[in-house]
């Protein structure tokens, strides 16, 4: 069985991806981890300081050894051997993560990796912008999650705010319109609603509410 959950930054898909996986006993995948880690190669090898950036790009998606390790919950990231679940995170990598979301070579490159991926599991919760569009057309259940802008800029404040990072509100909400527009309008994997997908405004949903949603449309749809 596989699950997508497409949707923009802030709405809530990556918690309610790993909670309903959790629930369902399978794996959550998140995708956006993946355009992360080869963000974090290519910054940890000065890449962004030269012009050499969008060429390599795509060769470091094709040769980076990164791997998941299924057994804790969530799946750490490990990139060459090193757990990166954190360091993905980091602000500078949000900031960079663009070139590598942009990057046709890239993307081809880490569409093949999610279908492999896929295929080695068979059930799968699968999140990110185009996996209910374009890498996993035919999957099971496709959701699209959503939320007011000023909810998501409040969410993403509050993460941080955890990790003792304090951004000015606004900046987060012009950083958003900024991420939300690159998604929306980048020729290849970009967001938007797949046609058969149920959407889910989750402006005013707790996350317990979310995840139960989710778990009751594919048990009802199961079980009769
Ligand atoms: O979801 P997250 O913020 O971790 O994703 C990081 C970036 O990767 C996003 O800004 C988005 O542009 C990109 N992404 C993508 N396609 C995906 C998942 C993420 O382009 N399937």
């Amino acid at each position: 069985m596989i699950i997508t959950i497409d949707g923009p930054a802030g709405s809530g898909k990556s918690a309610a991806a790993e909670l309903l996986a959790q629930s369902l006993k399978i794996r959550h995948l998140d995708t956006g981890a993946m355009y992360r880690a080869v963000t974090l190669q290519a910054y940890n090898m000065g890449l962004f300081d030269t012009p050499y950036r969008d060429a390599e790009l795509g060769t470091i998606a094709v040769n980076m050894k990164l791997t998941f390790d299924w057994n804790t919950q969530p799946a750490k990231i490990l990139l060459a051997g090193q757990d990166v679940s954190n360091a993905l995170r980091r602000p500078e990598i949000t900031e960079m993560v663009h070139w590598a979301a942009d990057n046709t070579a890239v993307r081809a490159e880490l569409v093949r990796r999610q279908r492999s991926i896929a295929a080695a599991f068979g059930d799968l919760v699968t999140e990110g912008r185009d996996q209910g569009t374009l890498v996993f057309p035919d999957a099971d259940y496709k959701f699209y999650l959503d939320a007011d802008i000023q909810e998501r800029v409040r969410r993403r404040r509050a993460e941080l705010d955890r990790k003792g990072l304090l951004v000015e509100a606004s900046k987060l909400l012009s950083d958003m319109i900024e991420r939300d527009q690159r998604d929306r309008e980048r020729p290849v994997g970009t967001l938007k609603l797949p046609p058969d997908a149920i959407v889910l405004d989750t402006t005013t949903m707790t996350l317990p509410e979310v995840v139960a949603t989710l778990v009751k449309i594919i048990g009802n749809n199961t079980h009769g």
